[in-house]
């Protein structure tokens, strides 16, 4: 234990920015391991404010949209780091839709966003705690909701399907933030301006979380509504 007295005395802030360095890999996992009972996440990333960490996230989708993707935070080093404790830059509310693999699209690792999905990226009570959990206990500075192109949610809210078992609650949750794009379903302009429409509806839901518009009023978190496109890849912000 005496060969790791000096580590004990390293802040966190410390500990983090030499871990990976001179300390080593096993030697940062015991300085860190020291904290375990503290409430406080003992892996401190970038301490970023909320624009800094929308622009994390935009660089990252430049680099995928480019092919220049650096595939960063995904080693085992890290996955052993966040194994200690998480404390991501950034939360994402988007489509649970299989071409929307929001690590991939932001690239992005280990530790870095807190994701939550589900068709039509509705926010829904489960949705709203598990994103006031993402921001306020684990501090994410900025929540990105995306919705993205094609989305099979929103299409089937617009054409009225008939669907069975509990999807009708997705439909449900989509209806009110659309209902001036139904019947368009065929029209590809109305179904991305109804997927855009479905993001405001959502970001303007989860505002009315008291928590989350807390941490806004504070100056700790941004929510920011967003667009995926299937046939460039890119992100562009919906105001
Ligand atoms: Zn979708």
């Amino acid at each position: 234990m005496d060969n790791n007295k000096p580590l004990m005395n390293l802040s966190r802030r410390n500990a983090i920015k030499y871990g990976g360095g001179f300390l080593g890999t096993g030697l940062l996992a015991a300085a860190l391991g020291s904290n375990l009972n503290s409430p406080e996440p003992v892996v401190a990333q970038s301490e970023v404010n909320s624009e800094q960490a929308l622009a994390q996230l935009m660089a990252g989708n430049k680099r995928f949209v480019a092919g220049k993707s650096k595939y960063p935070n995904q080693n085992l080093t890290r996955l052993q780091q966040v194994a200690l404790g998480q404390k991501p830059f950034a939360a994402v509310l988007s489509c649970a839709d299989s071409r929307v693999p929001v690590e991939i699209i932001f690239d992005q690792g280990f530790g870095d966003i807190f994701v939550v999905r589900d068709a039509g990226n509705i926010a829904t009570d489960e949705e709203i705690g598990s994103l006031e959990f993402g921001t306020l206990v684990l501090g994410a500075k900025v929540l990105l909701v995306i919705g993205h192109e094609a989305c099979g949610a929103v299409v089937s809210t617009l054409k009225g399907a008939e669907v069975p078992g509990s999807i009708s609650s997705i439909i449900e949750a989509i209806e009110p933030a659309v209902a001036t794009y139904k019947g368009q379903q065929d029209n590809k302009q109305a179904v991305r301006q109804a997927v855009e429409a479905n993001v405001r509806y959502q970001v303007k839901t989860l505002e009315k979380s008291p928590v989350l518009s807390k941490l806004i009023q504070e100056g700790k978190l941004k929510i920011v509504g967003a667009y995926y496109s299937l046939s460039t890849r890119e992100i562009t912000l919906v105001s």
